[in-house]
């Protein structure tokens, strides 16, 4: 993958008139190349890039009035770029891409210059660098070690700034070793050890007032009449957008969960679902951890990622998962507050912990 990469450069006084003096090259080049291309094209020749740029070397080395070019050190690299630069600008005017090439004004107050290297790689990393003429320079920011085969230098309210692309291979997508402690609940989805938060969807609270509204409705209509049944297909369609948005979001989650860690450990029961005193909260968070466990379980096939499940009784809730000491946490308890060793986090993040460690342990899988 090409990243590109733009950071500012330290100079000093005598670097800042030499960035400048080279932006000031490239714009005169640049000018010439145009003005030129547009006379040759007027006499009929078929300009190009080439032609251009030996146009150019003969016409400096004859010119008088250009000597301050030669007397600067003019760097070859800059002048062959503006003219593949102005020879492209004019490719993508000629395909309908891009409009006619304008002449570059120097009280825009941005300026810029490209060194190429032909081809040839230079090194990059850290935070200094050697450009050929100009000679070393630093940045603020350290470059990564990669390497590239031209920069562009630019120039913006007064501050200079250097830019270039390199090829990066990007990261492996599946972690090959993580293990993760998965606590799936009823107020959030699920928590895991990384600290990673799957939120319920947003949208349940807004839809309920609706259902809980066409509830009302439907109960007000005779029973068994034809409106009463009309009622009922539409408090129906509710609920059916209700599992479909759970489901939605449950599928997010199990596949981030699966594709992102090589062990994946859970609870082998909807523990929460067994201590709530709520029937229906039980209910629904029963179901919800079933069709959890069953597209983890499917999804982790396909990843290639392995899942755990803790013992029946293992206490997951109750144990610090900094020190290991055991405490009661009734359901009403949202933190987990340490007696012994003083820590203090989420309860669901807790348990998380607590099941991430017991897959450090385990080798065998169910
Ligand atoms: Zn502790």
């Amino acid at each position: 993958m090409l990243l590109s990469l733009k950071t500012q450069l330290k100079l000093n006084s005598q670097q800042r008139i030499l960035m400048s003096k080279h932006a000031g090259i490239a714009r005169f080049t640049y000018n010439w190349g145009l003005a030129t291309w547009q006379s040759l094209y007027k006499d009929g020749y078929k300009p190009n890039q080439r032609l251009l740029r030996t146009f150019f070397n003969n016409h400096v080395k004859t010119n008088p009035a250009l000597s301050w070019l030669k007397e600067q050190g003019i760097c070859q690299k800059i002048t062959e770029f503006t003219f593949e630069n102005l020879g492209d600008a004019y490719k993508r005017f000629f395909k309908g891409l891009g409009g006619y090439p304008n002449f570059k004004k120097k009280s825009r107050g941005t300026d810029s210059f490209t060194i190429n290297s032909g081809g040839k790689p230079i090194s990059v990393g850290g935070t200094g660098l050697k450009l050929s003429t100009i000679g070393w320079v630093r940045t603020y920011e350290a470059f990564p070690h990669t390497s590239t085969t031209k920069f562009t230098i630019s120039q913006r309210a007064g501050n200079w700034y250097i830019s270039f692309t390199f090829e990066q291979e990007l990261p492996k997508p599946s972690a090959t070793m993580t293990i993760v402690g998965v606590d799936v609940g009823i107020k959030v989805l699920a928590t895991l050890s990384t600290g990673v938060v799957f939120d319920n969807p947003k949208a349940r609270d807004k839809i309920k007032k609706k259902l809980a509204k066409q509830s009302r409705q439907m109960n007000n209509k005779t029973r068994g009449s034809k409106r009463y049944f009309k009622q009922k297909l539409r408090v129906a369609k509710i609920h059916k957008r209700i599992s479909d948005i759970r489901f939605d979001a449950t599928h997010k989650a199990t596949t981030a969960i699966s594709k992102n860690h090589a062990k994946i450990v859970i609870e082998s029961l909807n523990v929460k679902g067994m201590m709530s005193n709520h029937k229906l909260a039980g209910a629904v968070g029963d179901a919800n951890f079933y069709e959890f466990r069953r597209q983890l379980e499917y999804k982790s096939q396909k990843f290639g990622s392995e899942i755990v499940y803790a013992p029946m009784f293992y206490p997951s809730t109750k144990t610090c998962s900094n020190c290991g000491h055991l405490q009661p946490m009734p359901l009403s308890v949202r933190v987990f507050d340490c007696q012994i060793c003083r820590i203090s986090l989420d309860r669901d993040q807790n348990a998380a912990k607590n099941l991430e460690k017991l897959g450090r342990f385990v080798i065998k899988t169910r």
